[in-house]
């Protein structure tokens, strides 16, 4: 079977990088997100990544720390997560480029839609580090802004969950998976898929969002490839 989607944006939260250690790094839970990732580029798919920096360092659950400086160290975060899973997709053989929103040209290069796109082009996996660029905005916003910028035709948003409920499942055995809702139902019933700025930014855009369990990495693929796996979230035009 052959792609769905011509380029696609992938959220992996930095949690999923922390896999059983639970923070920093897990080298196997690390390995199998990338050959996940590697499936999906073997189909073709141009695929744009962004990681999280949870498994290091929120901004938001900082403590007493000044919020601005929280959320610098939050970036940083990410942009080691971005290079440790560049690093893991190379020894896996897939080629990558890393680009950060923050200058630090001994690092990564900065980066620009243009050569993002170009890279994607030549079908190296770009990893976008550093969010955003800005405080007191989250990596998923920095997804759904990569996502657009580069022209992605979906945001893939791995997590540990199958999907979107209308209730925690955790919490709720009787909780249903949603298969599709619109990001103006994700608003108004205040669920949990991302935060306001992202889910309004997708909304306004009409990027797409596919959410699924990153627990099973061949989802990556499976969705790549257009088979219904976790919940899609859209926007009616
Ligand atoms: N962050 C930020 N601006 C951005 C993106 C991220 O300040 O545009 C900081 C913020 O402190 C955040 C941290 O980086 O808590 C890690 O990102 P996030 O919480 O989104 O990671 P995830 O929960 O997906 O692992």
């Amino acid at each position: 079977m052959t792609n769905q989607y011509k380029r696609i944006l992938l959220k992996v939260s930095g949690e999923a990088l922390a896999g059983e250690k639970g923070a920093g790094f897990d080298e196997v839970a690390m390995r199998a997100i990338c050959e996940g990732i590697r499936e999906a580029h073997t189909l073709g798919t141009q695929i744009g990544v962004v990681v999280g920096g949870g498994n290091f360092w929120r901004g938001r659950s900082s403590g007493e720390m000044e919020r601005t400086c929280a959320d610098k160290i939050g970036m940083l975060a990410t942009i080691m997560n971005a290079l440790a899973v560049a690093d893991q997709l190379e020894q896996l053989g897939v080629p990558t480029q890393v680009q950060t929103s923050l200058v630090m040209p001994q690092v990564a290069p900065v980066f620009t839609r243009n050569d993002a796109v170009r890279a994607m082009e030549e079908g190296k996996v770009v990893l976008f580090g550093g969010g955003t660029g800005c405080p007191f905005f989250s990596t998923d916003t920095a997804s759904a802004l990569r996502a657009i910028e580069t022209g992605c035709d979906i945001m893939f948003k791995a997590t540990m969950v199958d999907g979107v409920y209308d209730k925690d499942p955790k919490k709720h055995p009787d909780a249903v998976r949603y298969e599709k809702l619109t990001f103006s139902e994700v608003l108004e019933k205040k669920l949990a898929v991302m935060d306001g700025t992202a889910a309004t930014l997708c909304r306004d855009n009409k990027l797409p969002i596919l959410v699924f369990d990153l627990a099973q990495p061949r989802n990556i693929a499976c969705a790549a490839r257009g088979e219904a796996v976790g919940t899609l979230v859209y926007e009616e035009s």
